[in-house]
C-alpha cells in the first residue's frame, strides 16, 4: 500500500482572520485543571435554578420516539409560540439556539463587503456571523456608562449597510435601547437596512420604557427579534431559541436553514418550559431580587459596576482584572474576563443563587484584599 501523503487542501483564507469564540469555563473543566472540588460557575448567564421542571418531564416522556425525525418545521412549537407571543406561525423561525439563526440571517442577506453595524461593546457572534461571509464589521461605541447612542447609530448607515444588530439589554453590559429612541432610530433608516433585536434576556428587563420588539413586529416594523430558550427557560444544554419578524424576512431566512436544525427533545422541552410560568416567575425573581444584593454587595466592597436590565453584572476590576479573575477562578467562582469584548478592566458575573452569589462576594473581599 502506498503510504499516506498529509493533505494540502485549502481551508478559506478568511478563516485564518476570523477569533474563535470563547465560552465560559465549564465546571469540571476547572475541577480538573485546578484540582478543585466545590466550584461555582458564574460565567454564561445559565438559569442558576436549573431547567424548568416540566421541560424535563416532557423530555422523558419523548425518549421513546428518538428513532423519528424531528418536525422539519417545529409546526407544534411555532403554535405554542405564536399563542404566546400574539403574532402569526408564518413570522417564526425556530433554530438550534439563537447563535444558529444569526448564522442564518448571515448566510441569507451578506454578501461579501456589505456592511453590519454591531455596538462596542457587544455578543461576539453578530461579527463572527458577518467575518464568516466576507462583510465588513463597523462597531459603533457605546456612551459612558455604556448606554446606546441612536444617533451615531444612524450616522454609521452607508449605502452598503444591510444589518444593525442591537442587543437590548446588552451582553455583556447590561444597558438597553430605550423605545422612544429605537423609534427614533428606525424612523432615519432607509428601508433597505434591517435591525435584528437580540432580546435573550428580556425576561429581566425592569425598565419602564424597554421593549423586547415584538410590539414593532405586530405592528409591521421591518424588525427581526431574536430570543433563546436558554437563559430565563434553563434550556441552554439542548439548543433551541427563535427568531420573530415579517412574513417575507422569514421566508428568505428558511431557506438557508437545514431541514432538521432543531432536534425532537429540544422542541418537545421549548413547549413545556413556555407553559411552564411558575418557573419562570421563579426564575425572575430569584434574579431581581439578588441583583439589589449584589449591587449592595459590590457597593460595601468599593467596586463599580453598571447597573443591569439582565441576569448578570458588568463589574470594573481595574488594570488587574486579568490577574483577579485568574484568582477568583483559583478559588472556585467561574466568571467571565471581559477580554474578549474588548474591556480587559472588566469581568461579568452571571447572577446565581443566594449562596452562590455569596461565595462570588467573599471571593472577591479576598482577592481584592491581595496586593
Ligand atoms: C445567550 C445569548 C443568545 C442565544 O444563545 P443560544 O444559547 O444560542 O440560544 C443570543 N444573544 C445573546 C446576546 C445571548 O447572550
Amino acid at each position: 500500500m502506498k503510504p499516506a501523503t498529509p493533505s494540502t487542501v485549502q481551508a478559506r483564507t478568511l478563516l485564518g482572520q476570523m477569533k474563535p469564540y470563547s465560552p465560559g469555563k465549564p465546571i469540571w473543566e476547572v475541577q480538573r485543571e485546578l484540582g478543585l472540588t466545590d466550584v461555582v460557575k458564574l460565567a454564561s448567564n445559565e438559569n442558576a435554578l436549573g431547567p424548568s421542571p416540566l421541560a424535563v418531564t416532557a423530555i422523558t416522556m419523548a425518549l421513546g420516539e428518538l428513532h423519528r425525525y424531528p418536525d422539519a418545521h417545529a409546526f407544534d412549537l411555532r403554535q405554542a409560540l405564536s399563542a404566546k407571543l400574539d403574532v402569526a406561525p408564518e413570522q417564526l423561525i425556530v433554530t438550534n439556539g439563537g447563535d444558529e439563526l444569526i448564522t442564518l440571517l448571515s448566510e441569507a442577506y451578506l454578501e461579501a463587503g456589505d456592511e453590519v453595524i454591531v455596538p462596542e461593546h457587544t455578543f461576539t457572534e453578530y461579527e463572527f456571523g458577518a467575518q464568516l461571509m466576507g462583510a465588513v464589521v463597523r462597531k459603533v461605541p457605546l456612551q459612558p456608562g455604556f448606554e446606546y447612542d441612536w444617533n451615531s447609530i444612524a450616522a454609521a448607515v452607508t449605502d452598503r449597510t444591510k444589518l444593525i444588530y442591537l442587543c437590548t439589554p446588552n451582553n455583556p453590559t447590561g444597558t438597553y435601547m430605550p423605545k422612544p429612541d429605537l423609534l427614533k432610530l428606525l424612523a432615519a433608516l432607509p428601508p433597505q437596512v434591517l435591525v435584528i433585536l437580540d432580546s435573550a434576556y428580556t425576561h429581566f428587563a425592569s425598565a419602564d420604557d424597554y421593549t423586547d420588539g415584538l410590539e414593532l413586529v405586530r405592528e409591521g416594523y421591518p424588525v427581526l427579534v431574536l430570543q433563546t430558550f436558554s437563559k430565563i427557560y434553563g434550556l441552554a444544554g439542548i439548543r433551541v431559541g427563535f427568531g420573530v419578524g415579517p412574513q417575507e424576512l422569514i421566508r428568505s431566512i428558511l431557506q438557508v436553514k437545514e431541514p432538521f436544525n432543531v432536534n425532537a427533545l429540544a422542541q418537545t422541552a421549548a413547549i413545556a418550559a413556555l407553559g411552564d410560568e411558575e418557573h419562570v416567575r421563579r426564575s425572575r425573581e430569584l434574579v431581581l431580587r439578588e441583583r439589589d444584593r449584589l449591587y449592595a454587595g459590590l457597593r460595601g466592597l468599593g467596586v463599580s459596576f453598571t447597573e443591569s436590565m439582565s441576569n448578570f453584572i458588568l463589574v470594573e476590576l481595574g488594570p488587574e482584572a486579568k490577574q483577579r479573575y485568574e484568582r477568583l477562578m483559583a478559588s472556585g467562582v467561574i466568571v467571565r474576563y471581559g477580554g474578549g469584548w474588548g474591556l480587559p478592566e472588566h469581568v461579568r458575573v452571571s447572577i446565581g443563587l443566594s449562596e452562590e452569589n455569596d461565595r462570588l462576594l467573599e471571593a472577591l473581599q479576598l482577592v481584592l484584599s491581595e496586593a
